[in-house]
């Protein structure tokens, strides 16, 4: 049973605290800082060693993003501000890839050799299978494609293909792969089962794997990734496109999860489609245990606390977000409901992270720490000689566009962000930095975590950091990635 005094003694008078409001207080370890796991959960199947969600948000989420979450062993929710194919398109990519690429985009025979550049440019890969009438012929490999385009010589898919195909069935272990791979002395092997193609294993993608021992994967090696979706009955066809397209997750995206909107919507997902349901945002025991008994496998928590969510001073409503992770864990807990807690929103560094956990959070979801980096869509900015990058809340106005005015009240900004390099860098500091915080308490895991770690008001927060000049500077080398 998650207990803190302090959030207890605050709530008894009617105050509700967040994450600079606290600290963690050290204590005895045996644990040298880069011992503990880290690991928690986003929903009731997918556990994560890297407890951290990518936000549902344009200038955060699209593929690229989520398949360096899952990479990492995080996880990725594609946001809705786009058509539901696109959407499930995405889904799709991320899906693909993993251990070997399933389902792998081929060309016809006749396709002409252009047009297969211009798709290679446009996919950002070069090896394509070659088709007859849906019978494999060929393969077209990324050295071949370049040497036709440069020589001009070559017009079709067919002239250019190699035609001596490396093939394994399904199932085939990745030893044995790599073996055979050697024999023939080639890159890429075909997956085939009778005629049929079902899959292309690359020896990049096998190095991925040793790479990224951590990854969020399912059983058969694919990265997972979940897709945010509105409100049923208004987003069904998104909801059926999504499944079909292979998702792992759909989060009902709601700033306010407590509705009956929200609930009617999970329980018709739960009843009707066989998939994981994340659910919020909620603040309080009574809206998590709705949520759960409504059928959803993770609880998204928060109102307000988001760098570019201005909910509060528009509508007045909102909870400071450590109470609030708080109140909806003791609540599901007391109903001995056993459902992922994820608090969403306001983290700035990997202290929030671990004084959410702290709290009663099995995962964070985090918009601007990633919308800083290099996987974030968008442009970087120059702005007063240095990089940003954009980012801006979904209700903000830019990101409502149509749908804002007469009723709809923008409750978010646009903004910019500092650019902070490489997604897996600064998932790499998050993750030494968690490690380092479950450490200063002799906790080796998320239970002990919670079993030991106690939080304390701490008025004089601000005594760290107070060097007068800092420079802003990366360690010159060393990242754990
Ligand atoms: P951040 O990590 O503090 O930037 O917060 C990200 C979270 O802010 C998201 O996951 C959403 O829950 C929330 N959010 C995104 N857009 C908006 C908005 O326009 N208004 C209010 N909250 C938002």
């Amino acid at each position: 049973m998650v207990r803190q005094e302090v959030l207890e003694r605050s709530m008894a008078e009617g105050e509700y605290i967040s994450f600079d409001d606290v600290l963690v207080k050290p204590g005895y370890s045996e644990l040298a800082p880069t011992e503990p796991d880290v690991s928690g959960r986003f929903s009731r199947s997918i556990r994560l060693k890297m407890p951290v969600v990518s936000a549902a948000m344009d200038t955060v989420t699209e593929e690229r993003m989520a398949k360096e979450m899952a990479l990492f062993g995080a996880i990725g929710v594609l946001h809705r501000n786009l058509t539901a194919e696109r959407q499930a398109e995405m889904v799709r990519s991320v899906r693909r890839s993993g251990n070997i690429v399933f389902d792998p985009v081929v060309v016809e025979e006749d396709m002409a050799v252009d047009e297969i550049y211009e798709k290679a440019t446009r996919l950002g890969f070069q090896t394509f299978p070659v088709v007859r009438k849906g019978r494999l012929v060929g393969l077209i490999t990324g050295r071949g494609l370049r040497l036709a385009k440069l020589s001009g010589r070559g017009r079709t898919a067919g002239d250019i293909m190699e035609k001596d195909l490396v093939t394994v069935p399904p199932g085939t272990p990745m030893e044995e792969a790599l073996d055979r791979m050697h024999s023939h002395r080639v890159k890429k092997l075909l997956v085939v089962e009778g005629e049929k193609l079902v899959g292309l294993i690359t020896l990049k993608d096998y190095e991925k794997r040793l790479r990224f021992p951590d990854a969020t994967r399912d059983e058969e090696g694919r990265l997972k990734v979940a897709a945010a979706v509105g409100i049923l009955p208004n987003d069904r066809k998104r909801v059926e496109l999504l499944c079909r397209a292979g998702v792992n997750a759909l989060v009902v995206d709601s700033s306010h999860g407590h509705s009956s909107a929200v609930i009617k919507t999970v329980k018709v997902l739960k009843r009707e489609f066989d998939i994981e349901v994340v659910a919020g945002n909620v603040t309080d025991g009574d809206g998590a245990v709705a949520l759960a008994e409504a059928g959803a496998d993770g609880i998204k928590v928060g109102i307000g606390p988001g760098s570019a969510c201005t909910t509060r001073q528009v509508t007045g409503a909102g909870m400071p977000q450590l109470s609030a992770v708080y109140l909806a864990r003791k609540g599901l807990e007391k109903e001995g409901l056993e459902v992922p807690v994820i608090a969403d929103g306001g983290i700035k560094g990997s202290g929030d992270i671990v004084k959410a956990m702290v709290a009663g959070a099995d995962s964070v979801m985090v918009g601007s720490l990633l919308a800083a980096t290099d996987a974030a869509p968008g442009e970087e900015v120059i702005y007063g000689g240095r990089k940003y990058k954009s980012y801006r809340g979904m209700a903000s106005p830019s990101a409502l566009g149509s749908r804002a005015g007469y009723g709809r009240a923008p409750e978010g900004v646009e903004g910019l962000v500092p650019y902070a390099g490489r997604v897996h860098e600064v998932l790499a500091l998050l993750k030494g930095g968690m490690k380092s915080g479950f450490a200063h308490v002799g906790a080796g895991n998320l239970k002990e975590l919670r079993e030991k770690a106690v939080l304390i008001r701490a008025s004089s927060i601000k005594e760290g950091q107070s060097l007068p000049v800092v420079m802003d500077r990366k360690p010159s080398k060393g990242y754990n990635v």
